[in-house]
């Protein structure tokens, strides 16, 4: 949605290119942001005085800009009433967000008073705005924060005796809550935040997390495609096969998030032309055989729950080569014979109906399945029929029969 609307104000030439997560910009933007400063100001109908005329490294860093700078107001300052109101609190933002390098710091004082109660400390803090600094640049934070006022504390010196009320508060801890699919991004994104090794975290935080701002949502995708994980009413659960998986790369490097950290860092150094494209591949060559190498011993330890699994996913017997069972392989049911050369599967969804549980049993069993409603041809016309095998072991309609004569 704000994407959208950043897309738009991008295509009329207000703000620059959106799609990107960086924080920084380079001397060139930030000599014609501080060229419009007045500009900008009068748009925005908020003045404030320059703190800061000169760039800091804080906002101002090529070296930490690749393809695309932060998100900015383009030298073009619009008058705001032509935009949508939409468009318009979001250009503001943008605007404001920008204009806040130059603004004064924002300064309050805090008191802290320890109250001591028979020995234990309790503590309490108070703040008071000293200079609003760059937050005048966002007055509706104000008036949101403003109803959640910061505590006054009364006049006090060190040594005050004061009433206290002791109470014990009495509750139960929650399990943390299940992830959605828009946390999972997250916290792919935090990776960092509960490795042990400090350089890793350093990396970790870096490079933020794991995959790119472009990957993430399709690793989440293939995890689902592999029925790794499962997505029930928006909430993620991992399946048992993902589950097995888990167990059996735990412990391993490819578990770790820091490699995955340690790659993209050393796929940067490519980018800014400091790494070799060779040593990356040949070293992840090595890796992938050292992996291939250990592959049959961890399977070995796992063996139940492989089975487990597998079983799980068995749906029947092979009508066809009689000893093969029926999988789950995702997108279809397909022979656990198919290395021994049985090439038998039966489709999940035939002309965009889902093959019901039942049809597919009674087709393992060699019987005609009931009647199935809601095919649609390719032409696009609905249908109803009953499925059987035929000797070859591929599905073929049946019509009822009042139908068949219609036709
Ligand atoms: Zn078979």
């Amino acid at each position: 949605m704000v994407l959208e609307i950043v897309q738009g104000l991008y295509e009329k030439k207000l703000v620059t290119y959106p799609r990107t997560d960086c924080h920084f910009i380079t001397e060139n933007e930030f000599a014609y942001v501080k060229q419009n400063l007045t500009a900008y100001q009068q748009s925005l109908g908020i003045s404030f005085s320059v703190k800061y005329p000169a760039a800091r490294k804080a906002y101002v860093d090529s070296s930490k800009v690749q393809e695309h700078y932060a998100i900015i107001p383009t030298k073009q300052v619009p008058q705001l009433e032509r935009l949508t109101e939409k468009e318009r609190d979001v250009y503001r933002e943008i605007l404001a967000t920008t204009l806040a390098m130059f603004a004064p710091d924002y300064e309050y004082e805090e008191t802290k008073v320890i109250i001591d109660v028979r020995g234990l400390s309790f503590y309490k803090t108070g703040k008071v705005e000293k200079n609003r600094g760059w937050k005048v640049l966002f007055p509706q934070e104000k008036q949101q924060k403003q109803k959640e006022q910061p505590a006054q504390l009364p006049a006090m010196k060190q040594g005050d005796a004061c009433m206290v009320d002791v109470f014990i508060k009495e509750g139960k801890t929650q399990p943390p809550k299940p992830f959605t699919e828009g946390n999972l991004i997250q916290v792919m994104k935090h990776a960092g935040k509960d490795v042990e090794d400090e350089e890793a975290k350093h990396i970790l935080k870096q490079k933020e997390g794991i995959g790119t701002e472009a990957t993430r949502a399709s690793i989440i995708e293939t995890l689902k495609h592999q029925q790794y994980i499962e997505i029930k009413k928006n909430v993620v659960y991992v399946t048992s096969k993902g589950k097995t998986l888990c167990q059996a790369v735990d412990g391993t490097l490819l578990a770790s998030p820091e490699m995955t950290a340690k790659w993209e860092t050393y796929l940067a150094k490519i980018g800014r032309k400091e790494g070799s494209q060779d040593k990356f591949v040949a070293n992840i060559k090595k890796f992938v055989t050292y992996l291939l190498e250990q592959a049959p011993n961890q399977v070995a330890t796992l063996n139940g729950e492989i089975n487990q699994v597998s079983e799980q996913s068995y749906v029947g017997d092979c009508p066809m080569c009689q000893t093969g069972k029926l999988q789950d392989k995702g997108k279809f049911y397909g022979c656990s014979g198919y290395q021994e050369g049985c090439t038998f599967s039966l489709p999940k969804t035939m002309l965009t109906k889902k093959l019901p549980q039942t049809a597919v049993q009674s087709l393992l069993n060699g019987k005609r399945t009931n009647l199935i409603k809601g095919f649609k041809s390719k032409k696009g016309k609905k249908f109803d029929a009953y499925l059987t095998l035929d000797l070859e072991g591929k599905i073929t309609f049946e019509f009822p029969k009042r139908t068949a004569r219609k036709q």
